[in-house]
């Protein structure tokens, strides 16, 4: 199959088809300068819109860029909670994301929720073939109201696979605890030092040009520490008095990986992505009986 006719191939970029062909790739950005960047989503369905594939295309149309989704695993969930998680077959997933990438490239990739072992390794093969588009991983583990999203064998299949693939990977404190074995850290310093060690671990699995950001959202001065080319930059943030947070990580995670697609250095990548989600938690508005979504497109109101 060749690129459309207004793209041209970029060597940098191409990509491995299940039949071991591969398919010259090509930069939306930068060969269709009238078309905004494509970026892809594979995560989740949360039915209530604060979070998944359905949070993560409303960011994408917000920023601007084209939202694609591949879903993992379907949950029934309202605000009131997660009550139920199924994951998808890994053959569907595997054949949904190749399909996709037969007709486009992606100017980046997010990796949200996986929910099993199967989908995270299958999904994580796939990214395999993706040479050079830069993925930003959120290694969502468990739900706010406490419900596992991934099992314990998707946990460690993202401790040894995700990390050697993701060019970005996007923790909260508990999850970056859970991916080091460290304990939850309380100060910054603690912080600075899981992080370091979570960049070791990806260097020792031949990543050593891993950006993390730790998300502080839930923490009452919620700072997002960057750890990029052994540097760390802090970047304050504002709390917000809001029951409306359901999906702020879903939000920052996406939010990034558009920042990204349009070109952004990953200092100004992180301090936009954090400023769009501020704006979205300040300007939500009450839904449902409990915690509610962020206000997606809140640049529009
Ligand atoms: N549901 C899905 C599909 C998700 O992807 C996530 C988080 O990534 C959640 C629920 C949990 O969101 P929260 O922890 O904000 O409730």
């Amino acid at each position: 199959m060749s690129p459309p006719p207004n793209q041209s191939p970029d060597p940098e970029r191409s990509v491995a088809r299940a039949d071991g062909s591969v398919l010259p790739s090509i930069s939306n950005a930068a060969a269709r300068p009238s078309s905004p960047p494509i970026v892809l989503s594979i995560a989740g369905y949360d039915p209530s819109a604060g979070a998944g594939v359905l949070a993560d295309l409303k960011t994408f149309a917000a920023l601007g860029v084209y939202g694609m989704a591949s879903i993992t695993a379907l949950t029934i969930q309202s605000t009131l909670g997660v009550r139920k998680v199924m994951g998808l077959d890994p053959g569907t997933v595997t054949e949904t994301l190749e399909c996709l990438a037969e007709d486009v490239c992606f100017d980046a990739i997010k990796v949200g929720m996986l929910g099993t072992e199967v989908v995270a390794a299958s999904v994580i093969a796939w990214l395999e073939g993706q040479k050079g588009v830069p993925v930003v991983l959120d290694p969502v583990m468990k739900s706010s109201s406490g419900k596992d999203l991934l099992d314990s064998k998707g946990c460690e299949i993202l401790r040894r696979a995700g990390l050697a693939r993701a060019d970005w990977i996007t923790p909260n404190f508990a999850e970056l605890a859970a991916l080091t074995g460290e304990q939850v850290p309380t100060k910054r310093e603690e912080t600075e030092k899981i992080a370091q060690e979570l960049h070791r671990m990806a260097a020792d699995r031949g990543n050593p040009n891993l950006k993390i950001v730790v998300t502080g959202g839930h923490a009452k001065t919620p700072d997002d520490l960057l750890l990029v080319d052994g540097t760390f930059r802090w970047f304050p943030g504002e709390w917000v008095e809001t029951r409306s947070t359901h999906g702020t990580g879903c939000t920052f995670s996406s939010a990034l990986a558009a920042q990204i697609a349009w070109g952004d250095e990953a200092w100004d990548a992180v301090a936009n992505a954090k400023s769009y989600v501020t704006g979205a938690l300040r300007h939500a508005y009450p839904v449902g009986e409990g915690n509610g979504p962020l206000n997606h497109s809140w640049e529009k109101t």
